[in-house]
């Protein structure tokens, strides 16, 4: 079955909500989407409430909004509303996954060339204090993450298989599920980077085959910043000591004792931003409802185009890699530094944003890139504005 792009008139909808587009062309949505206005809106008014009502009061007064959080997380990326934890931002929340686990000496991560820069410092940590080793799996021809490079690369001692989905600096997709049947058949934990999948294409935990899942509110869900979230399974709930605890993560039960809660709450901590967590609430839930198949088809659509535009232009050159691709698409443009491209699109109202080898050291430098130009679309920009972008980029005079 074949599932459609986004019509017209919900494209005239999405722009209709997004108050940005009026002013620029935003294809920095890798970096922070464009909030739409039902999420402004319910920011706005949970913060004139708690200024109205006090905090604690409007929060009670918010409770089925807040819940609403959980639960259209859940629908997102197809798992239970307690199999989510609210976390002030995706760092943070693949942290508590991965601090979280026991580490031994000698015991073995398996990663690829996407990882995520803080993700892969946290590994070189977890190297100096415990001694793990870090395996990387070198891409296929396309690419992508080399699945079978992946199987070969487990061992007894493999404790943890660390994939980014969608990395910050290339329009790759990552073959997610593939090597989620890997690690299910190798029994090994598998914890997903969907920092730039969540809201961009269809996530399904449960296709995927990931125990573990980290992602943030302001990038394609379109929420607030600081804002982000962890999925947990069930099924490896046991395996993950949360590395802080507090009263939201734990009961305390007397002088010696404390219970960890039952589900991925543990995960979370009890003070947090009650508006954000209501405003990627409505930012999930907003995505759904225009549907998530619908709305990756259009985002890889106009990737799509914006990559083969960009290849016919002299000078240009692209960088994305992968069998299958999103909405991230790199570039640089001969006689131009990447920052001089972003400045120059800046003075245009258009917003783009730089990758650089400081937070890609095992991928750009390998590929003999130091910095690319990213331009990173989602399903309210349009045909046009690739066309306009297109031009002001050529014309370097
Ligand atoms: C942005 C990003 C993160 C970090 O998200 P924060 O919410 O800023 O912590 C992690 N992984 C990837 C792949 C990202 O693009």
């Amino acid at each position: 079955m074949t599932v459609p792009s986004l019509s017209q008139h919900d494209v005239d909808l999405l722009r209709k909500d997004t108050p940005g587009v009026s002013q620029l062309i935003h294809f920095n949505n890798a970096g922070t989407g464009l909030a739409p206005a039902p999420v402004l809106d319910a920011v706005k008014q949970h913060l004139d409430l708690e200024a109205r009502l006090g905090g604690y009061e409007a929060a009670a007064h918010a409770s089925t909004d807040m819940e609403a959080f959980y639960t259209g997380l859940a629908a997102l990326i197809g798992c239970k509303p307690h199999e989510i934890a609210y976390v002030e931002n995706a760092t943070r929340a693949w942290d508590m996954a991965f601090y979280g686990i026991d580490f031994r000496e000698g015991d073995r991560i398996v990663t690829g060339r996407a990882e995520y820069v803080s993700n892969y410092v946290a590994f070189l940590q977890m190297k100096r204090r415990k001694g793990i080793e870090i395996d990387i799996v070198e891409d296929d021809a396309s690419g992508q993450i080399d699945p079978k490079g992946v199987k070969a690369a487990i061992g007894a001692r493999t404790r943890l298989i660390a994939l980014t989905h969608i990395p910050t600096f290339s329009g790759l997709i990552n073959p997610a599920e593939d090597i989620g049947e890997i690690a299910r058949s190798a029994k090994v934990l598998y914890l997903l980077d969907a920092c730039q999948s969540a809201g961009q294409i269809p996530v399904d935990v449960g296709e995927i085959g990931c125990d573990m899942l980290s992602g943030t509110g302001r990038k394609y869900l379109r929420g607030p910043r600081g804002t982000g979230f962890l999925y947990v399974s069930d099924d490896v709930l046991d395996q993950i000591d949360p590395p802080f605890v507090d009263l939201q993560a734990a009961n305390w039960i007397d002088e010696f004792t404390y219970e960890l809660v039952p589900h991925a709450q543990r995960f979370e901590t009890w003070e947090r931003y009650v508006a954000g967590q209501i405003g990627l609430g409505v930012g999930v839930n907003y995505a759904i409802g225009f549907g998530m198949e619908q709305i990756g088809n259009r985002v890889c659509a106009l990737g799509d185009q914006l990559r083969s535009e960009l290849s016919r232009l002299d000078g240009v050159g692209v960088h994305d890699k992968g069998q299958r691709k999103g909405g991230i698409v790199t570039f640089t443009l001969d006689g131009e530094t990447p920052a001089q491209t972003k400045a120059r699109l800046s003075a245009a109202q258009i917003n783009v944003s730089v990758s650089n080898a400081s937070s890609a050291r095992i991928d750009l430098p390998h590929r003999d890139l130091e910095a690319v130009v990213r331009a990173s679309v989602h399903a309210f920009n349009t045909e046009t504005e690739i066309e306009t972008f297109v031009k002001v980029l050529a014309d370097q005079t």
